[in-house]
């Protein structure tokens, strides 16, 4: 039977990745497996160098990259209390691409997502960063919905 050693959370900050990222620290401490919590900062790739001048633009990617930095150990500080074995990750891109990416790159065994994100879009069974990753991950993907 394959062994489960690192399990890959994407969390986005929302209610639905903040629900999936539980099911995954549990799947963690199960398996004695390492837990890898990721962040994707969504770049605005059409906006690079082209509304705004180059300048303008670095030191608002570097505010934002703070930004992400100081949520990321805001929401570890508070949700990993009694559990040591985990690594933050924060990138920028596209969120389906990147988790992808990091998933193989860090040999995860399993990716845990919520079925939503901030977006929110109800009336659809997967929001569309789910969908893109489980249709297109070699590594498995256990997607979690939230409840009402
Ligand atoms: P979505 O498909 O965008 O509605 O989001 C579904 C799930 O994908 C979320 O619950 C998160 O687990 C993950 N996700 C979405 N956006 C990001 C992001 N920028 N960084 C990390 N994970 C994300």
């Amino acid at each position: 039977m394959k062994k489960i050693s690192t399990v890959l959370t994407a969390i986005d900050f929302s209610d639905s990745s903040d629900n999936a990222f539980q099911m995954a620290l549990s799947l963690a401490k199960s398996f004695s497996a390492k837990l890898l919590v990721l962040h994707v900062i969504n770049e605005p790739v059409n906006l690079r160098g082209f509304y705004v001048p180059h300048i303008s633009f670095e030191k608002l990617e570097e505010e934002i990259e703070e930004g992400a930095q100081k949520m990321m150990e805001s929401f570890c500080r508070s949700n990993l209390v009694d559990f040591t074995d985990y690594e933050c990750l924060i990138v920028a891109g596209l969120p389906y691409e990147q988790i992808i990416k990091q998933a193989e790159e860090k040999s995860a065994d399993l990716i845990v997502l919520g079925t939503h994100g901030r977006t929110g879009i109800d009336h659809v069974l997967f929001g569309s960063t789910a969908e893109k990753v489980v249709r297109k991950s070699d590594v498995p993907v256990l997607t979690v919905k939230l409840g009402e």
